[in-house]
């Protein structure tokens, strides 16, 4: 055994290799390394590369006998050589062999180049084209959304495998990953069970032998056989004395690299498909295309140091090194990200250019209405109020969004503006998401205001009339409204969709407020806009939205974040459960129902179908109503009744009549239930950390003491280290953004209705380079507001086609 090979990794796994060998050779003596190898290990931690349970055995080394301690140092040195199942990306990126090309210049590609004679393929060439694509492979590839040359020159491989360059027979020790070339000098075909075979062979160059070992499917066509050159790279594997790759990746030494010896990637494949099957169409798919235009201008690649684009879909295939692939994948998911970002700016510019009416703040009179209330605002609301109110001044129209927890007091900051739209002599309206809702604003906000009524009786020279404009009214009522709306006869009007149907007409409208607006999509948005002469809209939402969602979901808007709670509030207790400890979780329902508190509980969300979820929660409240809460009066509210319905029993549990509402998610949205304070939440692994953080919201309503049990239907540790992040973190923003680097933006964040297309590349939680990309955006419209000139006219119908796919989504 040759100690003196060094770990290929350099840093900590070799110096522990080398010292593990060296306890090796002094009997286990612990005094290979100064302290010994417990205090060495304790220092290097992960970068030791060993399991966390080894790492513990071998924290007491020390007091093992010498036998232990022989197998934990056997064991660790067995562990360095073999990879470890599954690793990541970067696990498996050695260093950059050499320091990559210079960014803007990147270096001549080995794969980019049409070889002479080629002929250029038309990028909407079928792939059955291409040689060695059968209509049985085409139709796999159809499988994956493949069906044309240029798809599959934008199929990227999901993760890579860093190779090292080939190394002699007598070089090959300790590697995790080596390559090889050499000649095979003997093979041996084994069957084994399952009609599988083992093949056994052993390669020689002039410096010695190496062995490998294949197990394949009996059909695999081996081409293994002696006299044959290979290349070979994969696991390197020790036994005894001897060296053996195992299952390693191999082709024939004089084909140029495609499997071994470089970066290879691996793509996502489906069954029927292997990566060198894959590789092999991908890079002649790459070379028979002509290179894909440069759409940026050159201005633009330079100031923000991007590879041209045809290289960066190169090297997010074949990359020539670590730092070439990163550079690619920046290149390419900043051109994911760039017509977004231009499409949400022009739809900024588009309403800002507008003219509105300004309003100016009735300063005494808010002073007054301030005085009245039973509270102080808090400094998150003034800073918000403030905000708002400066908008509104300007003769060009808010587009704003309010983002605040449940219960941080949004309804009193736009109380205030929707007053000081009427004072202006103008009329405003609050859009809510449900009828019970709109209800509710129009009592919460009759309240406030006849609280300062005389003033603003005397402000106004008569007294302030609000209306309601739901669907629940009767046709009468309704055309009677809608006639006051136009004559100018209602200052405020309080509903829900309802109030931007066409048939609405405003007479004066300079103010739109709605509420909970993760359920308004951009055409809703452009419907209130068009009431009116470009009203100022101001979004109000308790879905805690991360900076980097914020700047591209909704990055038209201006953003205000009511950042803290009334005084006062309790945060909700909450506690994890597994199933078989639910009891104490309803015998907590059962003792807040004997106090005239009530509760909810919240059933499994049931991904994609209403009708199952519904079934479920149904289920449920049968269940809970014969046994656990039997004698409780147990209402039930899911998503396949109809809007009338839910309301009633949303009402009804509002008005106390019953002691537990059993729901789906659709509980979710903002209403009040001052008594509710205890809350239960089975299948809580299934939900959004910060959607489970809003649930629990709906218990924290009151200065009582609320509690949130999460019961969790999987015992994975994934899942439990995301519920215990609910239970130890009371701030929804924070849930969000680790939801946001866990799982992704899913559909939680309505990402998906609003149109966005999936990336391939791009992450949503990459903030330097959105606010890069944002920069970017914003200098092209300054020079090119409506994207008309000839070099822009790419970028143009990017933008359009998403606002298409955006407008069809809505
Ligand atoms: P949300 O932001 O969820 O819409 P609401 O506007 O419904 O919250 O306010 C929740 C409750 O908090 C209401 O009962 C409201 O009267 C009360 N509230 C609002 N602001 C304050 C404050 N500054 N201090 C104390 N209570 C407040
Ligand atoms: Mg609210």
């Amino acid at each position: 055994m040759p100690p003196e090979v060094k770990a290929r990794d350099g840093g900590a796994a070799s110096t522990l290799h080398n010292v593990l060998l060296l306890e090796q050779r002094r009997g286990y003596d612990d005094r290979a390394v100064v302290g010994g190898l417990a205090v060495l290990l304790a220092r290097l931690g992960q970068d030791s590369q060993l399991s966390h349970d080894l790492l513990h055995e071998m924290s007491r080394y020390r007091e093992r006998s010498a036998e232990e301690r022989a197998d934990l140092v056997n064991r660790a040195l067995r562990a360095m050589v073999v990879p470890a199942a599954g690793p990541s990306l970067n696990d498996e990126l050695a260093p950059p062999p050499t320091a990559g090309g210079s960014i803007t210049r990147p270096r001549a590609r080995s794969t980019g180049a049409t070889p002479p004679g080629v002929r250029r393929m038309s990028p909407d060439t079928p792939v059955g084209a291409l040689t060695g694509v059968g209509p049985a492979r085409a139709k796999r590839l159809a499988v994956l959304g493949i069906t044309t040359v240029s798809d599959l020159r934008l199929h990227f491989p999901h993760r890579y495998v860093a190779y090292p360059p080939p190394q002699p027979a007598s070089g090959l020790g300790f590697q995790h990953l080596a390559s090889f070339v050499g000649e095979v000098s003997n093979v041996d075909v084994a069957n084994l069970p399952g009609r599988r075979i083992r093949i056994t062979a052993t390669l020689q160059d002039a410096t010695g032998r190496v062995g490998a070992v294949w197990i394949r499917a009996a059909s695999a066509p081996p081409g293994i056989r002696r006299g044959v050159r290979l290349a070979v790279s994969g696991p390197l594997v020790r036994y005894g004395r001897q060296v053996y790759f195992e299952n390693p990746e191999y082709e024939p030494a004089e084909a140029p690299p495609l499997n071994t010896r470089r970066i290879v990637p691996v793509y996502p494949l489906t069954s029927g498909l292997s990566q060198p099957f894959m590789r092999g169409i991908i890079r002649r798919a790459l070379e028979s295309l002509s290179p894909i235009d440069e759409w940026l201008p050159g201005w633009l690649c330079e100031q923000n140091v991007l590879l041209p684009r045809d290289s960066a879909i190169h090297e997010l295939h074949w990359p020539a090194s670590e730092d070439q692939m990163e550079q690619a994948r920046r290149r390419f998911a900043f051109d994911e990200l760039l017509p977004i970002q231009l499409m949400v700016l022009q739809r900024r510019q588009a309403y800002r250019a507008a003219a509105s009416l300004a309003i100016e703040a009735p300063w005494g009179l808010l002073a007054d209405m301030r005085q009245r209330l039973p509270f102080a605002l808090t400094g998150g609301q003034q800073r918000a109020l403030s905000a708002i109110l400066e908008d509104v001044a300007q003769t060009r129209p808010m587009l704003r969004l309010l983002q605040g927890e449940v219960g941080s007091g949004k309804t009193v900051v736009a109380a205030i503006v929707l007053l000081a739209a009427v004072l202006n002599g103008g009329q405003a309206a609050v859009v809510a998401p449900t009828e019970i809702l709109a209800e509710q604003h129009f009592r919460t906000l009759s309240d406030l205001y006849g609280g300062v009524q005389p003033a603003i009786e005397r402000a106004l020279g008569r007294p302030l009339r609000l209306a309601t404009l739901t669907g629940a009214l009767s046709r009468v009522d309704r055309l009677r409204t809608l006639d006051a709306i136009a004559t100018g006869e209602v200052d405020l009007v309080v509903g829900t969709h309802a109030v931007i149907q066409p048939d609405v007409e405003f007479a004066r409208l300079l103010l739109a407020v709605v509420d909970e607006q993760h359920r308004f999509g951009v055409s809703q948005r452009v419907a209130v806009r068009q009431k009116g002469q470009s009203p100022h809209l101001l979004m109000m939402t308790a879905t805690p939205i991360p900076r980097t969602l914020a700047l591209t979901l909704y990055g038209d808007l201006d953003v205000s974040v009511i950042d803290e709670l009334p005084a006062g509030r309790r945060p909700v207790e909450t506690i994890l459960l597994r199933p078989p400890a639910r009891d104490e979780a309803y015998e907590r329902v059962r003792s807040a129902a004997a106090t005239g508190r009530q509760a909810f509980v919240i059933c499994p969300l049931v991904e994609g179908s209403q009708a199952v979820e519904a079934r479920a929660a149904t289920s449920e409240y049968e269940r809970l109503q014969r046994a656990e809460l039997a004698g409780l009066r147990l209402a039930l509210l899911h998503g396949r009744m109809r809007p009338a319905e839910k309301d009633a029993v949303m009402q009804a549990f509002a008005q106390g009549e019953y002691d537990v509402l059993v729901s789906t998610s659709v509980v979710e949205v903002g209403i009040d239930v001052p008594r509710a304070t205890v809350m239960l939440i089975e299948g809580a692994e299934r939900f959004g950390l910060a959607q489970l953080h809003q649930f629990r919201g709906r218990v924290a309503r009151s200065t009582e003491a609320a509690i949130c049990f999460l019961i969790a239907g999987s015992d994975a540790p994934e899942s439990l280290d995301r519920l215990e992040a609910v239970v130890r973190s009371g701030n929804g923003l924070e849930l969000a953004e680790e939801d946001l680097r866990l799982r992704g933006p899913g559909e939680y964040y309505g990402l998906r209705q609003s149109g966005f297309p999936d990336f391939r590349v791009a992450r949503l939680n990459d903030l330097a380079l959105i606010q890069e990309v944002r920069e970017a955006a914003t200098q092209l419209l300054e020079q090119d507001p409506a994207l008309e000139s000839p070099e822009h006219q790419a970028l143009a119908d990017a933008v359009r086609g998403l606002a298409a796919s955006a407008a069809e989504a809505n």
